[in-house]
C-alpha cells in the first residue's frame, strides 16, 4: 500500500499533498540547524497577512504558519524529466500550483519565484535534475520584464483566474485581454470543442501514429479545427490562437501519415502561430525551447529543406544541455526515421 502524506495548509485552507506538504516541515527543520538563508527566504511574499512583519533574523523561533504560506505561495513542482519538451506549462509541471501529485518533489527557489507571472509569458522553467532553468521562448529586449505563467496557459481564462487566485492578483496579460474581449458564448463553445476533442480518440494522434484510418482522423480534426477558427473569427480574434495548439499538432501528425507534407507544415506553422510565433522570424528569434526544435525537426523531415536543419540546430544548441554532441545523436534518430519515410 502507498502512503501519501497530507497536510492542510492553513494559508491556503487547501490540502497538500505529497512532496509540497513535506516542504514547509522540511525547512523548518533546515532553519532549526543552520540559519543560513532565513532573512532571504521571510523576505517572500507571504500573502497580507504577513506583509508588515519582520520575522527574526536568527533561529531561535520559527513561525511554521508562516513558513507555511510562503510555501503555498512560492513552491515550485520539480520535474526534472521537463527538459524543455514542451513550451506547456502543463499544471503536472507547473510552479507554483497545488496539483503536485505526479511532482518529484517540491522547492523554494529564491530568484525565481520573484519572477512574475503573464500567462503569455516570454520564458519557460525547465529542470535539469533539481536545477532549475530558465529559458527565453521570445526575444526578450534589454530591460523587458522576464515573465513566465504559473498556470496552464492552454486553459480557460476561468480557470487561469481561478488558479491565480490565491497569489491575490488578476492577470491582465495580452492572453487574458484578448479572452476578456471576446464574447463568452465564443469561449466556452471552443472550451466545448476542445473538451471533446480531449475526450475523443484522436487525441491519440498527438502520442503516437494514426495507423488506422488515418483519412478520418484527418476529417475529424479538420472539422474540430474550422469549428474554433469559427469561434475566433466570430469574435475577430486574430492573435493567440491558443485554443488551436494541440488539434493543429495533431492534425501535422495526421497529415504526415498520408503524406500531405504542404498541409503539414501549414498546421506547424499554425501550431506557431497560435503561441504568437512565426516561422518566418530570423534566426535570432530566441525560439529556445524543445518544442520548437521538434517543429523545426518535423519540417525537416516533411520538405527535406536545410533550412529548419539549421533552426532546429540553433534552437537545439540554445535549449539543451549537451549541445552539438547530443544534436548529432538526435539527428541520428531524424534520419533514420526519415528513411523509413
Ligand atoms: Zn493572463
Amino acid at each position: 500500500m502507498k502512503l501519501t502524506l497530507t497536510r492542510i495548509n492553513l494559508h491556503s485552507k487547501l490540502v497538500d499533498i505529497g512532496t509540497s506538504a513535506v516542504l514547509p516541515m522540511n525547512i523548518c527543520d533546515r532553519f532549526r540547524r543552520d540559519g543560513d538563508g532565513i532573512e532571504d527566504f521571510f523576505s517572500l511574499y507571504a500573502g497580507d497577512d504577513y506583509k508588515d512583519r519582520s520575522h527574526p533574523k536568527d533561529n531561535s523561533c520559527i513561525d511554521s504558519f508562516w513558513v507555511d504560506s510562503i510555501c503555498s505561495l512560492n513552491s515550485f513542482n520539480v520535474d526534472p524529466s521537463q527538459d524543455g519538451i514542451r513550451v506547456v506549462t502543463d499544471e503536472s509541471t507547473s510552479t507554483k500550483t497545488d496539483d503536485l501529485l505526479s511532482s518529484q518533489g517540491s522547492a523554494i527557489y529564491l530568484t525565481a519565484t520573484r519572477i512574475n507571472h503573464a500567462c503569455d509569458g516570454n520564458c519557460i522553467r525547465v529542470f535539469v535534475g533539481d536545477m532549475m532553468v530558465i529559458r527565453a521562448f521570445r526575444n526578450i529586449k534589454k530591460g523587458q520584464e522576464i515573465l513566465f505563467s504559473y498556470v496552464d496557459q492552454f486553459k480557460s481564462l476561468e480557470r487561469r483566474q481561478e488558479k491565480l487566485k490565491k497569489h491575490c492578483f488578476v492577470c491582465t496579460c495580452r492572453l487574458c485581454k484578448l479572452d476578456r474581449d471576446e464574447p463568452k458564448e465564443q469561449r466556452d463553445l471552443r472550451q466545448e470543442m476542445k473538451k471533446r476533442f480531449d475526450k475523443s480518440e484522436i487525441r491519440g494522434v498527438l502520442h503516437r501514429p494514426p495507423y488506422k484510418n488515418p483519412n478520418q482522423i484527418k476529417k475529424e480534426l479538420s472539422t474540430f479545427i474550422s469549428c474554433i477558427n469559427q469561434c475566433y473569427e466570430q469574435s475577430n480574434r486574430k492573435e493567440l490562437r491558443t485554443d488551436l495548439f494541440f488539434i493543429s499538432t495533431a492534425q501535422s501528425h495526421a497529415l504526415k501519415v498520408m503524406k500531405e507534407t504542404r498541409k503539414a507544415v501549414e498546421c506547424h506553422q499554425e501550431q506557431l502561430l497560435s503561441l504568437g510565433c512565426t516561422l518566418d522570424g530570423d534566426l535570432d528569434d530566441a525560439l529556445c525551447c524543445s518544442l520548437f526544435v521538434n517543429i523545426f525537426m518535423q519540417l525537416y523531415i516533411t520538405t527535406s529543406d536545410q533550412k529548419w536543419l539549421k533552426k532546429s540546430k540553433e534552437a537545439y544548441g540554445a535549449c539543451s544541455i549537451g549541445g552539438q554532441e547530443t544534436f548529432e545523436e538526435c539527428f541520428k534518430k531524424v534520419l533514420m526515421y526519415k528513411a523509413l519515410g
